[in-house]
């Protein structure tokens, strides 16, 4: 018994001797190596979004302040039609797919493979957002989906909204981004020339207005606060915590980057 009580100390001995000498070079990883661990990092984000309960309700949660809302626009005085404007891409159409997707293979956004995924015309509709623009359209008010997915993904975007079931998914409703200006202003403008715009949806504050682009000071929060009336009013913020204009304020665009700077973004903001 002593014996073997012996031989397993000088054994732990030798294996914390062992443990001790195994040395983590401080060099960063491989562009590869970083590409998989930033998917990694975004995987609690996307299961919510694609599977859970909490998600789903948050989005019917979000359209029944939207019907509210709506009702509470078109009871003011307006000489213009009345319309609804709305993001495409984690307002009305989930993507989280595509997300999952990434997850698994352990690999990021790319633009060849989110316009592989676009061109499929398989997303699914967030909840509530069917019924929401059916309802609008009831109220007779124009439906105009302004998003940033490229032209070329235009016609299999109208395909997919349409059988879907979205009201209005055409030509004439569906604004793509012209070139790469993702600045939605003109648009909105385009839209807000003919119409009354009763009541605005989007995943990104920038749905609404393009000041909230710039994160720099305080990241964004007191252009939240300065306008605090109108989002209220005329607003609906609906949830992705899987990626935005607030995860480049976070993390910075550049990819090779991304991994230092949440990590000293992280140790800022630790206690
Ligand atoms: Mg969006």
């Amino acid at each position: 018994m002593k014996k073997s009580l012996l031989i397993l100390m000088a054994l732990t001995v030798i294996a914390c001797h062992q443990q001790q000498a195994v040395v983590v070079p401080p060099v960063a990883a491989p562009l590869a190596e970083r590409g998989a661990l930033l998917s990694q990092q975004n995987v609690d984000a996307t299961i919510y979004q694609n599977s859970s309960a909490e998600g789903a309700r948050l989005f019917e949660q979000c359209y029944e302040l939207a019907k509210l809302r709506l009702d509470q626009n078109l009871a003011r005085p307006h000489d213009l039609p009345a319309a609804v404007i709305v993001d495409i891409d984690e307002t009305v159409l989930d993507n989280s797919a595509y997300q999952v997707t990434n997850a698994a293979k352990g690999g990021n956004y790319t633009k060849e493979s989110w316009n592989e995924w676009a061109l499929m015309g398989a997303a699914k509709a967030l909840p509530g957002a069917v019924e929401f623009l059916k309802y609008a359209v009831s109220r007779d008010c124009a439906v105009y989906y302004i998003t940033n997915r490229a032209t070329s993904e235009k016609n299999a975007t109208i395909k997919n909204l349409f059988e879907l079931g979205f009201p209005m998914a055409d030509e004439a409703h569906v604004m793509t981004m012209e070139g790469d200006v993702s600045d939605k202003t003109d648009r909105r403008a385009l839209v807000s020339k003919g119409h009354y715009v009763a009541l605005l949806c989007g995943d990104q504050l920038t749905d609404f207005d393009q000041r909230f682009k710039d994160r720099s000071n305080e990241l964004g929060l007191p252009t939240v606060k300065a306008l605090h009336d109108t989002l209220s009013r005329y607003f609906v913020m609906m949830p992705n915590p899987m990626y935005g204009t607030w995860l480049d304020a976070a993390g910075g665009r550049v990819d090779s980057l991304k991994l230092e700077r949440k990590a000293a973004f992280l140790q800022q903001r630790a206690y």
